[in-house]
């Protein structure tokens, strides 16, 4: 039997699973490769009393029990929220709600993974570079098993997130720029150190492997089919990458016929995908202009790893999907929807996935009853600063029921 291994997704070189990023050889992105003919559908199918992601061990690179760590990740509600569905469409709206994982997003998944490597390869502490989220996360879970943790994060970056992370006790430090720089430190101080650098974006082959277990998860509350249309934020993209390769093993194992039409969501304020992806290139340019947007958890220029959107895009293609761009006010406006009309409570970056149905509907992308997920990836306690309204003031009943006019 093959063990687990690492393999170039450029040139094919092949490595054992060590602390290691991208390939010697090439420079290209390393991906998990597991011995799928020694795993069956039970390994999906069938859970004992193990919760969350480490029920699909089987498919996540962790070798030994005592290196998992959990904060009860995974296991997220899946919603109908059919009331979202575009206009004259009948399709049905699902909402998986990432926001309730155990730091208040997604990137619970990839850095659970990525931390537990960690603690397999023998760290004293790990590395991150991050738009908020992924660095509250990486501090919990770095709290959780008692390694250090250095943060880089851009200025601009949610404060809600930045006092999660210190919080934690994080050793956070503000990298002036955008995200691209901050990733460049946390690159290099990991090859000085020798400490893993659990950044979400495609530089650590282990975080990735934990965004496989959302399509996992998707497939059994769908009551075992897949749906026909899944919508994601995308930064660099490892969580659509990632659950695109989800689904591709949930057909391997022949629990699925098809695989879902990928769609990835960015704003219109920083887009290398969607651009890309409009200009009809296979090669995903860096992002060079100034960024102003309410979703900063995917306003990554990719300076430096453009070979990230590429791979995104790429996999976009290969699923029958989509990438687009919305802008600010269609942001805010689909978090209003998601806030009002559902009751769901999100960050403006997770409210993409809702803009971007209409958008689906006008170019005919959603077909006549179709189920579409869309992952709300970041919880809106993490946003401070939509809080402009000022609720009014009473001093007592009388003055508070003319208010409220309870007869109208
Ligand atoms: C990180 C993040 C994303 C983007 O995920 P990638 O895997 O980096 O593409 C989307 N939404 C939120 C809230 C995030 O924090
Ligand atoms: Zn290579």
């Amino acid at each position: 039997m093959r063990e687990l291994f690492l393999r170039c997704r450029k040139c094919g070189s092949e490595y054992p699973m060590q602390n290691i990023y991208l390939c010697n050889a090439c420079q290209g992105i390393l991906e998990v490769q597991y011995n799928y003919s020694a795993v069956t559908q039970d390994s999906i199918m069938h859970h004992s009393h193990v919760r969350g992601i480490w029920r699909f061990h089987s498919f996540l690179p962790v070798l030994h029990d005592n290196n998992k760590v959990s904060l009860g990740e995974g296991d997220t509600p899946l919603i109908i929220a059919d009331n979202l569905a575009p206009l004259n469409s009948c399709c049905s709206i699902f909402l998986k709600l990432e926001s309730l994982n155990p730091s208040g997003s997604f990137k619970d998944r990839p850095v659970a993974v990525g931390v537990s490597k960690a603690k397999e390869f023998g760290a004293k502490g790990v590395l991150i570079a991050s738009s908020g989220n992924a660095s509250a996360s990486a501090a919990a879970y770095a709290a959780r098993v008692g390694m250090r943790c250095v943060v880089c994060i851009p200025q601009s970056t949610d404060i809600g997130k930045v006092s999660q992370a210190v919080s934690h006790g994080a050793e956070v430090v503000y990298v002036e720029g955008t995200f691209s720089n901050s990733f460049e430190i946390a690159k290099t101080a990991s090859q000085y150190c020798g400490w893993p650098n659990v950044s979400t974006t495609f530089i650590n082959p282990y975080t990735v492997e934990g965004d496989k277990t959302l399509a996992y998860e998707i497939y059994l509350q769908l009551n075992c089919v897949v749906p026909d249309i899944v919508i994601v934020p995308v930064g660099a993209g490892p969580l659509l990458v990632g659950m695109a390769k989800g689904f591709a093993e949930l057909k391997y194992l022949n629990l699925t016929k098809k695989i879902p039409r990928m769609v990835g969501v960015q704003s219109t304020q920083c887009a290398p995908i969607a651009e890309a992806y409009d200009q009809h290139i296979e090669q995903v340019q860096p992002w060079l202009k100034p960024i102003k947007t309410v979703a900063t958890g995917i306003a990554d220029p990719l300076v430096g790893y453009e070979d990230d959107g590429s791979l995104t895009l790429k996999t976009i293609i290969e699923t029958g999907g989509i990438a687009i761009a919305l802008s600010e006010e269609e942001i805010l406006a689909a978090n209003r929807k998601l806030h009002v009309q559902v009751g769901v409570y999100a960050e403006p970056t997770a409210a993409v996935a809702i803009g971007a149905l209409e958008r689906l509907a006008e170019v005919n992308l959603i077909g006549e009853s179709e189920t579409v997920v869309c992952i709300i990836t970041g919880h809106g306690l993490k946003y401070n600063s939509n809080i402009a309204y000022r609720p009014p003031v009473v001093s007592g009943f009388d003055e508070f029921v003319k208010m409220i006019k309870f007869d109208s």
